[in-house]
């Protein structure tokens, strides 16, 4: 059976051309653009948790990387470098094949170099368990933090809400589509697209951002708490795929509200600025959507009304691990 050395050998091991010393020693050595702040996240992906355990391998590579990409594009931050720490319950070839294909398809995709990380094997029986850092780099003080909204800012979205959390009822039997729907909400939930070319783009542009990950509510609570101020959001202007306008209007809210795994941007953005912000979407090829305001803090951080002004009643919330 191939050794921990062998298998990140053969599947992790490329020659470093921005790093100064990637895999193979103690530590890899990175030079920082001068000029330039390191911007760094660390995101797990649990079998049961976070994926199936028979989740299709290469597609998890891809999704692995995504989801860490993520966090860098709701900063504003450039992807540079990834370590990748893997705790296999077998060493599979064939599966670690696959998932290294998938990963470095994206790492390609956009300029990142893997540079290190850790394999192990967990005890028998353990859970498969994949930890991607990703380090990105940001000019200094220019990285969009959750905590910039301003009161009277819109709130923006990036392309479409609740696609991944539809998908995923789908795939445990709660929802049927037809073919093309099932196949697009699985493809939004198993193959996430960072929206680097966004996030870069609203730089100077944006007061607040994050990647929505645990649905727009807590998300979005998020950033209305860093801030200071609340949300009001018009749930009758919430981009949603021709899937999700498909379905009972209570469970698209569900998906595009509490539903996790978007990988979609949020930000905020001065009223002046809706022509840059559209700009910005235009440039990084994906539609941006004006979905509500910032207002002064309130009782609650963010409330969601329809068109004509009523308050939504539905009982919203992100997932939370620890939630009850
Ligand atoms: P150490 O014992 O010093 O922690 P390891 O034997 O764990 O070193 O790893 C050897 C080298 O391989 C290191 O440079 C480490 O960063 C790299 N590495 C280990 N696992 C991975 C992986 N899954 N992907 C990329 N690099 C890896
Ligand atoms: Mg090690």
């Amino acid at each position: 059976m191939a050794s921990e050395f062998d298998l990140i050998a053969r599947y992790f091991t490329r020659p470093a051309h921005r790093a100064r010393l990637g895999v193979g020693d103690d530590c890899a050595l990175l030079d920082v653009t001068p000029g330039c702040e390191l911007a760094i996240s660390t995101d797990m992906l649990v079998a049961g948790t976070h994926f199936f355990p028979d989740a299709d391998p290469q597609r998890l590579g891809h999704k692995t990387l995504a989801v860490n990409l993520s966090d860098l594009a709701a900063m504003g931050a450039k992807p540079a470098s990834a370590l990748l720490s893997l705790a296999l319950p077998a060493a599979d070839e064939a599966w670690i094949a696959a998932f290294a294909r998938g990963f470095f398809a994206l790492a390609d995709e956009h300029g990142v170099e893997l540079v290190g990380g850790d394999t192990t094997r967990t005890p028998s029986g353990g859970t498969l368990t994949l930890t991607v850092t990703i380090l990105g780099e940001v000019p200094a003080s220019q990285a969009i933090r959750r905590s910039g909204a301003k009161a009277g800012d819109d709130i923006w979205v990036s392309n479409t809400l609740g696609d991944a959390a539809l998908g995923l009822a789908v795939l445990q039997g709660k929802v049927n589509l037809e073919q093309s729907e099932r196949y697009y909400c699985i493809q939004r939930l198993e193959m996430p697209a960072p929206r680097i070319a966004l996030g870069l783009a609203l730089r100077g542009i944006a007061h607040s951002m994050l990647d929505i990950s645990d649905g727009l509510a807590g998300d979005l609570a998020h950033i209305a708490r860093a801030s200071g101020v609340s949300a009001q959001v018009d749930v009758d202007v919430l981009p949603l795929s021709p899937a999700l306008r498909g379905v009972a209007r209570e469970l698209a809210l569900q998906c595009a509200l509490a539903g996790g795994d978007d990988y979609e941007l949020c930000f905020t953005a001065a009223a002046e600025r809706r022509t840059a912000v559209e700009a910005a979407g235009t440039a990084a090829g994906v539609s941006v959507t004006r979905i509500g305001s910032i207002v002064p803090a309130a009782a609650v951080p963010v409330r969601f009304v329809d068109g004509v002004g009523h308050e939504l009643a539905l009982r919203l919330g992100g997932y939370d691990h620890f939630g009850a």
